[in-house]
This record gives structure tokens, sequence and C-alpha cells, in this order.
């Protein structure tokens, strides 16, 4: 059965969402609860998960991809160099549909325009060590994914965050989807 990479193929419209672990399973391991850790702009406000420079990365949800604030038009910030943010279209695990997945210190702008729709598993960039200075900074760290996730819109009775931009700690987000992407691949029978 050659099945042993479907949980990377697109949801049918009838399917359940699906998620997808942003980097290589070989890489599923290189990350850690580093939520609010010191960093030099303050506390840290994502997840970051290393690998090597040129790594694909993937979208977890399925959405429509934007800049993030502060953001140039090829998606420069001078904190997380080239970035994309995709805002999710539709409920999955702990994701919510609106909420914000900001992915940044990418090795190069992303192929992706403002508006594209991407499904959970495209490649939107591949991972670098750019940002923490002018634009085109690099080296300045290991090469690493960088995660961000805010809270899109608010519901009553909702209370997911206390942070003004709605930031959220990604790490138990992501290993959700690391446990449901090695379950998919359990019942595809790979
Ligand atoms: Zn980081």
């Amino acid at each position: 059965m050659i099945a042993a990479f479907a949980f990377l193929s697109p949801p049918e419209p009838s399917e359940p969402a699906v998620s997808v672990f942003p980097l290589p399973e070989r890489y599923a391991s290189n990350y850690g609860n580093d939520w609010g850790a010191a960093r030099i702009q303050g506390e840290h406000e994502g997840t970051d998960i290393f690998a090597p420079a040129g790594t694909a990365i993937r979208s977890i949800t399925a959405g429509t991809v934007s800049r993030a604030w502060g953001s140039s038009g090829d998606g420069w910030n001078n904190l997380g160099g080239y970035t994309v943010m995709i805002e999710a279209s539709e409920d999955v695990g702990k994701i919510k549909r609106g909420d914000r997945l900001y992915y940044a210190h990418m090795d190069a702008p992303t192929k992706l325009e403002p508006g594209d729709t991407v499904e959970a598993g495209d490649k939107i960039g591949t991972v670098g060590d750019t940002g923490q200075g002018p634009p085109g900074t690099r080296g300045e760290f290991e090469p690493h994914l960088h995660l961000g996730w805010y809270e899109g819109w608010s519901f009553f009775g909702e209370d997911r965050t206390s942070a003004i931009n709605g930031a959220m700690n990604p790490y138990p987000m992501l290993k959700r989807v690391e446990r449901e992407s090695e379950s998919d691949r359990g019942k595809s029978g790979a």
C-alpha cells in the first residue's frame, strides 16, 4: 500500500479537517516548550523547531495567506526575517477557524501572495536564519522555524488567551498535530 504520505494530501470536501506537522517527521523531536523564554526582544512568543536551512515548511492547516503585522511587501520584518501568516479556514484540533499561524525566519521570501489559499501540507517556504536585524540580516542564530499562534476571532464564552495580540502557546497544539499525523499514518497501514 503506497499511502505512507496520505496525511500530506489535501482533504476531500466531505472529510474532516486535517492538520500537518510543519516540518518533516525526523525534526519532530527538535522542539520544546520554550513559550515565555527570555529572548533579545522580550518573552518568547512562539515555539522554535530546529532543522537545517532549506528544509521545507508546510502549512499546518488549510487557510489564507496574509502578511504578518509590520512586514514589508516581501514578508520581511526585523524580528522574524522573512515571514508568512496563514489564517486557518477551518477548525482542526486546538486550532479554530480564523486563528493565525505565523511562520518566521524563513530562508527566502515565500512564493505565496496575500489572499492565496493553501491546504494543510502545502509548502509555504523553507527553514532559514533570517531576522533580528535590518532587511537581509541572517546568521544571528541557528536555522529554525519560529511558529507563532494567534487567536483570530473571539467568541463569547471563549477565554483562550489574555494577550492583547491574541498570542497563544503553540507547544500543546503542535504536540497534538504531531500525534494526529502519526495516527493518520497508522490508519494508512504504513
Ligand atoms: Zn522563536
